[in-house]
């Protein structure tokens, strides 16, 4: 029990204070700071040791106080509730840290926001925050700022020294590294090995910190759930190789994971090579991954007392990625496809004509090294991977990735030849034009979330993956129309439907899957007689597999290589100066960990942005119409809109395009009201001659941001 220290009177509606000396206060705060240390017995004393503190801040002007009220009405006042909560059973701030008078605290702030903080909390914005995500302290901030805006060291250096010597108590570092907690031993901790330097992050603190983070619902395939673990978390695993510039050979080798039931979908970083090639040895690369991944499938993870199983569920690489870490021949080899054992043959380069389906490859097979053929050339396995000691399917989980497969490699190929391929295929400067220029105009009415409009094809060379993605399933249809023969616009729409099917909400029905097979089957048959056998390569042959991944796994985004391509250029970027590539480049990334949130591209939620502009005006309603937005309220969560009264499937479309939600549309109603509730997927909307083509986006995640 302790003696108030200072004494309220209220007269005619202000607040005056009768205070004690300030001896009498710093008493009073210490044994304050006493009763939180002894314990919870202190609570009732914490309550009233309160009001010194509070009100010494009262002292300030009655003006004041209501433009405070007004920042807290507006900005703060979720947080302060949050904090005000907090507060009651929370640590002490340090007695050096209250201000004794008004004063000082002005000098330390100057302006009324940070008071208004001050205010509501025990905790002292100079200091490490407990409640960071809430009420970042000043070093926090200064932290992720730093590291969102990718701020140098000297940069920084900089900065902390005028903020110390405008505001001398704020107690910032001189040192960047310190304000940055920059590891001071990461060179000693290098590794070399063949080809390189080596560096493993490791997997364990990833996922302790992303499951203490929060986990989400995740629907996880029959391959695992077969296995029949409990607590079940699974990783998408990605390999792949990132040269650092265009003028050096130099490069990285990245190991990245994801937690598939990670609140926060983020990407981290497991092991990082860095040389002038691939590294030589792949067991050298992949041990200490395979080492500690063995060790956690065997004896899974303990977060929050929560016991929890971890397996891989996808490892997501290119097809000269998955060659070099699955040990066996490149897409030029005999029997390098990975889903079957069909022979390939040598012309001008290797393909594989069509014939009967050859038998497929299984996981068990490959661990035992059966494909390992009498003589050199018949082989498919070189050696065994060191993959092969994980549970994880060396055929079956990891699969084709059509982000190489079907838009850098079928798609670019195909555009290539109509571009400026062999004759009699290519389609001339007259219809180059043409379809750049329609490419050009549905530039405006691609959604917002798409992170790249569309091109004309004199930027082929330049496309990047998303774009060749935007062009199979959205705006090919429309641009090749009536430029194509119509044996090549209906083979092109074989492989658009397949896609759409492969990579929307179809994909998890048995029957869609069947009849995207067909449809590639029927791509794959007809290539050689549209245009040449030679275009019957790897990634053609591939095509006839990839039902078998849809089967696995659902919708191909969920394995694709989409949500590690923005990290690989994350870590580029990250160089700064041109030494110590790697100890550099750890160092960043042990930095932000935790700070920065990598996302899945492809994964977000609700239907989108939702606004009466071009692009982002076009929504599937929950009763089936297709509507166009002409204004929004927020306020009351309703819109007007209008109708298409015609809706007509797509002719020249291998099915009834009405299944899917693909229609040429025309003839708006009148305006009417409507929920935004009612706006179930969002549209694009692309004009076609006087009416339009309507095309759902076909992401399963609702939202296709890209
Ligand atoms: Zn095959």
């Amino acid at each position: 029990m302790s003696a108030p220290a200072a004494t309220v009177h209220a007269t005619d509606g202000s607040i005056q204070l009768v205070l004690a000396t300030d001896t009498e206060i710093k008493q009073a705060i210490g044994r304050f700071c006493e009763t939180q240390l002894i314990g919870r017995e202190g609570e009732s004393s914490v309550r009233r040791m309160e009001t010194p503190r509070r009100t010494l801040i009262r002292r300030v002007s009655r003006k004041k106080e209501e433009r405070l009220a007004k920042i807290r009405r507006t900005n703060l006042s979720t947080l302060m509730d949050q904090t005000l909560t907090f507060t009651e059973g929370s640590t002490a701030p340090h007695e050096g840290h209250i201000p004794n008078s008004i004063d000082q605290e002005d000098s330390i702030w100057g302006h009324s926001f940070s008071s208004s903080n001050f205010e509501t909390s025990n905790y002292n914005l100079f200091e490490e925050s407990p409640l960071l995500n809430i009420l970042p302290s000043m070093k926090a901030q200064l932290r992720q700022w730093s590291i969102k805006h990718n701020i140098t060291h000297s940069a920084l250096k900089d900065l902390l020294k005028v903020i110390s010597q405008t505001f001398p108590d704020a107690n910032l570092p001189k040192d960047p590294r310190t304000l940055l907690r920059t590891p001071r031993s990461i060179s000693n901790k290098v590794s070399y090995i063949a080809g390189g330097e080596f560096f493993h992050f490791g997997i364990l603190g990833h996922l302790t910190r992303i499951v203490s983070y929060g986990l989400k619902d995740f629907k996880l395939p029959n391959i695992l759930l077969k296995k029949n673990l409990p607590n079940l978390l699974t990783l998408k695993i990605g390999i792949d190789g990132v040269p650092i510039s265009r003028s050096s050979k130099k490069q990285f080798w990245p190991i990245l994971g994801s937690l598939d039931q990670g609140k926060r979908s983020e990407v981290f970083l497991i092991s990082l090579f860095y040389g002038d090639t691939k590294p030589k040895v792949v067991e050298e690369f992949l041990n200490p991954f395979v080492s500690e991944m063995s060790d956690i499938e065997a004896n899974g993870i303990l977060v929050n007392e929560k016991q929890y199983n971890v397996r891989i569920r996808v490892l997501v690489a290119d097809t000269p990625a998955r060659a070099y870490l699955k040990c066996v021949k490149g897409h030029s080899g005999y029997y390098s496809c990975e889903k079957c054992q069909r022979k390939g043959k040598r012309t001008t380069a290797l393909i594989f004509p069509i014939r009967a389906a050859a038998q497929n490859r299984t996981d068990s097979d490959f661990n035992s090294l059966l494909y390992v053929g009498s003589s050199k050339s018949k082989s498919h396995q070189m050696s065994l991977s060191p993959l092969c000691a994980l549970d994880v399917g060396m055929v079956t989980q990891v699969p084709l990735d059509y982000m190489h497969l079907c838009c850098l490699g079928i798609m670019k190929r195909m555009l290539m030849l109509w571009y400026e391929g062999r004759v009699p295929h290519r389609i001339g400067g007259r219809n180059v034009e043409i379809v750049s220029e329609r490419l050009r105009s549905f530039s405006k009415f691609i959604p917002s979330e798409f992170s790249r409009k569309c091109r004309g094809l004199d930027d082929l060379h330049f496309w990047k993956a998303t774009e060749f993605r935007t062009f199979i399933l959205y705006v090919g249809p429309l641009a090749l129309k009536n430029v194509l023969s119509k044996e090549k616009y209906e083979h092109f729409m074989l492989f658009h439907t397949a896609m759409y099917i492969f990579l929307s909400s179809a994909a998890d029905s048995s029957e869609w899957v069947d009849f995207g097979e067909q449809l590639l089957h029927k791509f794959v048959n007809d290539a050689a007689m549209l245009y040449y056998e030679d275009i019957l390569v790897y990634n053609m042959h591939s095509l006839l597999h990839l039902h078998m991944d849809v089967r696995n796994f659902g919708p191909l985004d969920k394995i694709s290589a989409f949500q590690f391509e923005n990290y690989m250029q994350v870590i580029k970027r990250r160089l700064r100066t041109n030494h110590s590539h790697l100890a550099q480049t750890v160092n960043r990334f042990k930095e932000e960990e935790g700070y920065v949130s990598h996302t899945d591209p492809f994964v977000a939620t609700g239907v989108g942005k939702i606004s009466s502009k071009h692009g982002d005006n076009c929504f599937l309603t929950s009763s089936g119409k297709i509507c166009v937005i002409q204004s929004v309220n927020n306020d009351t969560n309703s819109c007007s809109v209008r109708y298409f009264n015609q809706i007509h499937p797509l002719k020249n479309y291998p099915c009834n395009s009405s299944v899917f939600g693909i229609n040429i549309v025309n003839e708006l109603s009148r305006v009417s009201d409507s929920s935004l509730k009612s706006l179930v997927r969002k549209c694009i909307l692309l004009p076609h001659k006087k009416r339009f083509l309507c095309i759902p986006l076909c992401s399963s995640s609702m939202s296709d941001v890209n």
